[in-house]
């Protein structure tokens, strides 16, 4: 059997910069949360992005969770939330015992659709936050959405959990709200086998998630708590892992670019296919190259899913929407479709996520392209 192609599988650095500060934290016998490595990592993320402060975290999910306590959502608050998104972005509002009201996507970036939004906040005029996804990497329509929430004066959390690196209008994403988060799972564009991390420019709230991310400890000599705590923190071990992945991001997203354009090259002339949008003024990271299929199309994407899946490729459909979830269904989910049609659901039923690992060689990619070419060709 070949070697299977990835979807987005870890790449370390060929300088083993990653070792090198494990190593350090081994030498110093920092095998703990809490150390050189952890503080750097903080600091250096912050500085990349541009963001004043960072909590380094056990995971992306422990991030909004941490985010959505930090701007206060507690027991019967309402949240809106991107419905195309994977299911972390969600579940901490229920381990608030807030209430979802998830939103669908517009066609031009797939990710949370203003218009949507607004009409949201007809239904429900109070909600605690407003929490928006960069889906794959694109970055949402932050001008409109950062104006509906400011005239709403509502807290902005972004989970740019797959758009490390993407910058919207010149600067990244996950700085525009007021927290954001970030995630260094297995399959991220940079790893650091898992991890997350929050970013805010509000010093006291991130002093504030690293006190509950160790456990509420209140100054004492022994222990003494007088909230409820959480153990969040990232390791030492991790974050050197970490330091040395964020030295490789920029390559990584060059990486990323080029799979996604030799992809949007070779597919130009199949009609059927459009590839996941570049908004004007944006430049993604392009963690995962997707496409999405018009409804006329004779190829389906389980056809190409299949295709892939007999050469050991990996390829996925794009992530189910929420507000189709069994477990989140009885939520409000709110669209401009008409009555249970959803921009969402379409990609979701359409689209395909591309192999997209940075591991992959330009010969790989080939192959890919050929096969799906093929299906075209034969129909
Ligand atoms: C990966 C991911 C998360 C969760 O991050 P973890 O580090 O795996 O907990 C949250 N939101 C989105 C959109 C993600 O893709």
């Amino acid at each position: 059997m070949k070697e299977r192609i990835w979807l987005a599988s870890p790449h370390m650095s060929k300088e083993g910069y990653e070792q090198k500060y494990v190593k350090e934290a081994f030498d110093k016998n920092w095998i703990a949360p809490l150390g050189e490595n952890v503080d750097k990592f903080e600091e250096e993320l912050a500085n990349y992005v541009g963001v004043k402060y960072a909590a380094a975290l056990s995971s992306g999910t422990a991030a909004i969770h941490m985010a959505l306590k930090a701007a206060g959502i507690g027991e019967g608050d309402i949240v809106f939330c991107s419905s195309l998104t994977f299911s972390a972005t969600a579940n901490p509002i229920i381990y608030q015992n807030a209430t979802p009201v998830f939103i669908d996507s517009e066609e031009e970036t797939w990710n949370m659709d203003p218009k949507a939004l607004e009409k949201a906040f007809e239904k429900y005029p109070n909600p605690k936050a407003v929490v928006v996804v960069h889906l794959y990497g694109v970055p949402a329509k932050m001008n409109e959405i950062i104006e509906i929430c400011k005239n709403h004066n509502v807290t902005l959390i972004e989970d740019a959990a797959e758009s490390l690196g993407s910058i919207y209008k010149g600067k990244q994403t996950g700085t525009f709200g007021k927290y954001g988060i970030y995630s260094f799972n297995g399959n991220k564009i940079i790893t650091t086998s898992g991890g997350g991390m929050l970013v805010s420019n509000d010093e006291e709230r991130i002093q504030k998630v690293r006190f509950w991310s160790t456990q509420s400890r209140d100054k004492a000599r022994h222990y003494q708590h007088s909230e409820i705590g959480y153990n969040y923190r990232m390791s030492n071990i991790v974050a050197g892992i970490g330091r040395g992945q964020l030295k490789v991001l920029d390559e990584r997203i060059k990486q990323k670019t080029d799979i996604y354009n030799r992809y949007k090259e070779a597919f130009k002339d199949i009609k059927e296919i459009k590839m996941q949008p570049v908004p004007e003024d944006t430049k993604p990271n392009h963690w995962l190259s997707t496409f999405v299929l018009n409804e006329a199309s004779r190829v389906k994407p389980n056809d190409i899913m299949n295709a892939l899946d007999a050469e050991n490729i990996e390829s996925r459909p794009v992530w189910k929407p929420m507000h189709l979830q069994p477990i989140f269904e009885k939520y409000d989910f709110i669209s401009t479709c008409e009555e249970e049609d959803s921009v969402g659901q379409k990609l979701f039923e359409n689209g395909v996520c591309l192999p997209s690992d940075t591991k992959m060689t330009e010969k790989e990619q080939q192959v890919v392209i050929n096969v799906i070419k093929n299906l075209f060709e034969n129909k």
